[in-house]
């Protein structure tokens, strides 16, 4: 183990970057990596995460999927004359059951039709959601897509008409329909489109694995591939796609993995 370097369950303090190391499942783990001199490229399960750097350190930011085996985790740090493994914790969360009442099955049992325009639309959201641009970067400083009331939560096991479904991978804001819905970060729009579970969805990309999500739109005030300012109106609220009400589904991708937006904004205002 002489070459590793092991850093125990590291809390990260600072004045200047306001994120907290939170590896529960479904959580974001925040690792201070240390001095570079260049940056360095670092992975987690095979895939490039999103680094920051504060003065002359590196911060590791890595999403946890929802159902991240707990314990001892493994990630590579690498520079063209560096590699150094660091290890960090992945502690468990639990989350509750939620029951969905739909007026129809169409979105629970799935007719042909639908389930391959579904299996057409995930194959280009995946893409999308595993993507790494580099040309664009972001400090993950988000602020809130909307003013509302938080209508259900990320990581909820949902079920729709009693049929156990996927867990939900965001968070539920209720709001007028119309309400505007704003950037949460300057970014570009990756997707625009209407997808069968999600409706009126929107995708903006802030670089390095790094994406956001808003979903159930009533009405896109953007199009493909529009740069957006934080603050920007992007659409406004409505009850599109599974939705049993006008909220926005609000979520946060990093390194492909669905993680709670709560661990980036508190308030809905
Ligand atoms: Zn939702």
């Amino acid at each position: 183990m002489k070459n590793f370097i092991l850093l125990l369950a590291l809390f990260f303090t600072s004045t200047l970057f306001a994120l907290s190391h939170q590896p529960f499942q479904g959580g974001v783990a925040v690792i201070n990596i240390g001095e570079f001199k260049v940056k360095p490229k670092v992975f987690f399960k095979a895939r490039e995460v999103k680094v920051l750097q504060e003065g002359v350190n590196y911060i590791a930011v890595i999403g946890i999927g929802i159902d991240e085996k707990v314990g001892e985790k493994h990630m590579v740090a690498v520079t063209k004359n560096k590699k150094e493994h660091i290890y960090f914790d992945v502690t468990a969360k639990s989350y509750k059951k939620e029951h969905i009442k739909l007026k129809t099955n169409k979105r629970v049992t799935l007719s042909k039709v639908d389930l391959q325009r579904f299996q057409k639309e995930k194959k280009k959201t995946k893409k999308i959601l595993k993507s790494f641009n580099k040309n664009i970067s972001s400090n993950l400083e988000f602020i809130s897509p909307l003013s509302g009331r938080i209508s259900s939560t990320f990581g909820k096991r949902r079920y729709y008409n009693g049929k156990a479904k996927s867990p939900h991978k965001g968070t539920d804001i209720a709001a007028k329909r119309g309400t505007p819905i704003v950037a949460t970060e300057d970014g570009k729009v990756a997707l625009r489109e209407d997808l069968f579970f999600n409706g009126n969805t929107i995708y903006l990309d802030h670089g390095e694995g790094v994406i956001s999500i808003y979903s159930h739109m009533q009405k896109f005030a953007v199009k493909n591939g529009d740069e957006v300012k934080k603050g920007d109106v992007i659409g406004y609220v409505g009850t599109t796609g599974r939705s049993t009400g006008p909220h926005l589904h609000f979520g946060i991708i990093l390194n492909g993995e669905a993680v709670d937006p709560g661990v980036f904004i508190v308030d809905y205002r």
